[in-house]
């Protein structure tokens, strides 16, 4: 069992901005990575709207630049995933991973969300042979062909504009006439010569035989239905919490977002949560930044009101 002062799950913004204010604490903290280093931002090919970057810039260039901040104050990064936690009768608290166990003083979860799925056949089985939830990854085996886009809101349209660079044609599905997406991003898709959208339709079947090849579609205003031809189906229909590791353990509102109070503390004294894990409404890397900086903050101020 190894001991650690604090230890923060995930290496998302929260995470890794949790980790530089408690490491510029003088507290050391250990960083379980999760599967994806640097969380979804790692994914994301554009990033226009953090302060500081005029020109803008990547998120993996921004998850670099993020680490390496961490570690000059001796944040320690590992790669592993957490398998368990109890939390019930700490602190100590304890967390295990694929590859050691731990006791922790403080825990700072920050874990985020994970793509929404439709949940419509042909979905599970057709994911990564024309099935996606990334266009950063997986854009570039769609040149030259077509694809649709599922979704109204600004993932839908930054992603689907990210794919016209290699396909020749994105057809955007809405369930709805009406975009969520933001202005700024409504004014380049609707410019783009390449986008066209596919109004108050959802996609109730994905086809193909060993790759997409097509999806069912059917109006929700007329009720008709109809196949369109397609190699490819992103989809980007929102969020939800990784949050199954902590139920029965930390209080968490009926979709599964950790409640915090306004110190960023969960129900468990001593475990605190930031960015998307616990905040479904802004979901930003700014936001999530902030949420990570109060987090370590208060992780700090905690772990000193212990010691009195
Ligand atoms: P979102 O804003 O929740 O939008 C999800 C979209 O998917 C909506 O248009 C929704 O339709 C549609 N949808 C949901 N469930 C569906 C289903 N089962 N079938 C068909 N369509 C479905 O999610 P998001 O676009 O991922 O954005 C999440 C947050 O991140 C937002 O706050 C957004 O502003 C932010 N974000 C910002 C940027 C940026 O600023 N550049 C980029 C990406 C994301 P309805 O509209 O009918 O509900």
């Amino acid at each position: 069992m190894q001991k650690e002062k604090v230890l923060i799950i995930g290496s998302g913004p929260a995470g890794l901005t949790a980790a530089l204010y408690t490491a510029r604490a003088r507290l050391e903290p250990l960083v379980i990575s999760g599967n994806q280093l640097g969380g979804q931002i790692s994914i994301t090919n554009e990033v226009e709207n953090y302060p500081g970057f005029p020109e803008g810039t990547t998120g993996p260039e921004l998850v670099d630049l993020m680490q390496k901040q961490a570690e000059r104050f001796g944040t320690r990064l590992l790669i592993d995933e957490v398998t368990e936690v109890d939390f019930r009768q700490g602190p100590p608290f304890r967390v295990k991973t694929n590859g050691d166990a731990y006791e922790a003083e403080a825990v700072i979860i920050c874990v985020g969300a994970s793509p929404k799925r439709l949940g419509i056949p042909g979905e599970e089985e057709m994911i990564g042979r024309g099935v996606s939830y990334c266009a950063t990854c997986d854009g570039f085996f769609f040149r030259e062909k077509d694809v649709v886009v599922v979704g109204g809101g600004d993932s839908a349209l930054e992603e689907g504009l990210f794919l016209t660079r290699f396909a020749d044609q994105v057809r955007i599905i809405h369930r709805r006439d009406e975009l969520r997406a933001g202005e700024a991003l409504k004014r380049r898709a609707f410019a783009n010569e390449k986008i066209s959208f596919v109004w108050d339709t959802v996609v109730e079947e994905i086809q193909g035989a060993g790759q997409v090849q097509k999806v069912r579609l059917r109006n929700v205003k007329t009720d008709s239905s109809s196949d369109l031809d397609t190699d490819g189906v992103f989809i980007f229909i929102g969020h939800y919490p990784n949050s199954d590791l902590f139920k029965n353990q930390l209080e968490m509102d009926d979709i599964g977002y950790l409640i915090t109070d306004e110190k960023m503390m969960t129900s468990v004294p001593g475990v605190f949560a930031a960015g998307e894990i616990q905040d479904s409404v802004f979901r930003q890397i700014a936001t999530s930044v902030g949420q990570g900086c109060a987090a370590g903050m208060m992780t700090e101020r905690w772990l000193e009101a212990q010691e009195e």
